[in-house]
């Protein structure tokens, strides 16, 4: 039998972003990837701003803002009469280097992380999938088959990131709660679009429909993602979409003369189903990303939520593997997480009805699912266990927060400092501490201290960029992170 300190099932963005974290912290780990191949439909075309930070912190980010785009316009029209243009603006905050929300298709974000993985030494063992396993007291033996062999397979750990229909959270007994909104289904696809300039995403509006059909143009890319609101049949059901039914579907809703979609490299329908994991651990097993909350795509948030679940997870599992923490400390996943989640689904609830509603109230578009609320920075783990309540702030900033990014006199950001797998302490008064897996960082530019409203004590800033502790001295925080060993 093989071994391996974590198992991670599914290569999707979740995966990927969780093996990232177990590589770079030196985690012996697998990752496993049912598909032969890495799918090619642009699904999520939204990074938001605090996933982008988290990016950032693998230092990919710079790259996708290159081949992504933050700027496009929204074009509405009824029927082809076009109605409007709303320019696409960030949300003005100056707590983040990435303010706006950066557009691109799905495939280019998991691209650049096996990248990132590779570079880490990880590599996604594709048509490989998990087909049985059995928790004991010491870990989980699972059978992997691959496409020419059954191997079995002893891992402490396995986190299933196998998606919104994963076999592995059925096999774990952990119910997904909520509904299937059979009524609310989307014809969704990629394709080439003749006979339309490429410096707007086209919405045709509709008082039936809502988004009537919509034309996403990628940067650097021929292919435009095409959604279309599309009522089911008495028995729920929608058909898989042809070429030849984009087309027709277009010219009947849209009414434009020499426009032609061509080359469809995607087709798909997308069902609106809006459910959550009723936990996310079972014995040694967790479960991330859409195998966690499915939910409507309205404020683009799916993936993101995925990415930020694995990047809360990931430190928390190799400080357990590591010997810095104990096990305790993988029951505040699920405790920070799932509020996340119920926020998320509720939220994107409300989208759906927006985007549902129709053009009746004139705001109809994606431009009106976008809020300040989408780009995830304000979202917090306050109340969690990990937080100690400490100093209070001018700026009203508690434990729990993320720690603000900050940009400094020198024109550099805080968050450059803020890279790495370590804890960090913001030192401004006292001695200068050290301790295993902790960087301190003298915060002796006045921009910091106006951003968290102190002049004294420290900051203890968590792995994933959460604070944990504001104090009057640094001993508490070695404090803190010694208990967590206790
Ligand atoms: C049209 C559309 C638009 C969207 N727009 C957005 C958006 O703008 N923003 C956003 O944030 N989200 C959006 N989403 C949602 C986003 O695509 C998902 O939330 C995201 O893919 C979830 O990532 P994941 O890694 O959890 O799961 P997935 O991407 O589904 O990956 C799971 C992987 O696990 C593999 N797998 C399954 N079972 C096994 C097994 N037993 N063994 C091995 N491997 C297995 C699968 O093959 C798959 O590759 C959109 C989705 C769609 C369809």
């Amino acid at each position: 039998m093989h071994h391996t300190k974590v198992l991670i099932i599914g290569a999707g963005p979740v995966g990927l972003t969780l093996a990232c974290e177990l590589a770079r912290r030196h985690v012996s780990f697998r990752i496993i990837e049912r598909a032969a191949v890495a799918p090619q439909g642009s699904r999520a075309k939204a990074l938001q701003p605090r996933s982008l930070e988290i990016l950032n912190d693998f230092g990919i980010t710079e790259d996708l803002m290159r081949i992504g785009t933050t700027d496009l316009p929204y074009r509405k029209f009824q029927g082809n009469k076009m109605t409007g243009e709303t320019p696409r603006t960030g949300f003005p905050r100056n707590d983040t280097r990435y303010p706006k929300t950066l557009l691109l298709p799905q495939p280019e974000v998991e691209k650049a992380l096996r990248v990132k993985l590779q570079d880490l030494g990880g590599t996604v063992e594709w048509a490989t999938t998990l087909a049985a396993f059995n928790q004991t007291n010491e870990g989980i033996d699972c059978y992997l088959e691959h496409a020419d062999q059954r191997e079995a397979l002893h891992c402490n750990y396995m986190v299933a990131c196998d998606g919104g229909k994963s076999t592995t959270r059925k096999k774990l007994g952990i119910d997904f709660i909520g509904e299937t909104h059979q009524e609310e289904q989307l014809w969704v696809g990629d394709v080439e679009v003749e006979g339309l300039a490429r410096d707007a995403w086209y919405n045709w509006l509709s008082p039936v429909f809502g988004i009537a059909f919509a034309l996403f143009p990628f940067k650097n890319s021929h292919i435009w993602q095409l959604q279309a609101v599309m009522p089911p049949d008495q028995d729920g059901n929608v058909p898989l979409p042809t070429l030849e039914d984009f087309n027709r579907l277009f010219k009947e809703r849209t009414q434009m003369e020499g426009v032609t979609l061509i080359n469809s490299t995607w087709q798909s329908v997308y069902r609106v189903n809006i459910r959550r994991a009723e936990r996310y651990r079972a014995g040694n097993a967790f479960i991330a990303g859409d195998a966690g909350h499915v939910h409507s795509i309205a404020g683009g948030m799916g993936m993101n939520t995925g990415i930020q679940d694995a990047y809360n997870l990931g430190w928390k599992l190799a400080a357990v593997i590591n010997g810095q923490a104990n096990d305790n400390l993988l029951d505040t996943y699920g405790e920070e997480r799932i509020p996340i989640a119920d926020w998320l689904l509720e939220t994107t609830s409300q989208r759906q009805k927006v985007l549902l509603a129709g053009a009746t109230s004139g705001k109809s578009g994606f431009e009106s699912l976008r809020t300040s609320d989408t780009t995830q920075l304000n979202l917090h783990y306050r109340g969690s266990s990990l937080c100690r309540t400490g100093q209070p702030t001018a700026t009203g900033l508690e434990a729990g927060d993320r720690a603000p990014d900050v940009q400094l006199e020198n024109g550099s950001w805080l968050s450059d400092q803020l890279r790495g797998t370590e804890w960090k302490l913001l030192l401004f008064s006292g001695e200068r501490l050290s301790g295993q897996q902790l960087k301190v960082i003298s915060s002796s530019d006045e921009r910091i201290s106006k951003a968290y409203g102190i002049n004294t004590g420290v900051v203890l800033i968590r792995p994933d960029g959460y604070i944990a502790l504001i104090a009057a001295e640094a001993r508490e925080a070695l404090d803190y992170l010694n208990a967590l060993n206790r």
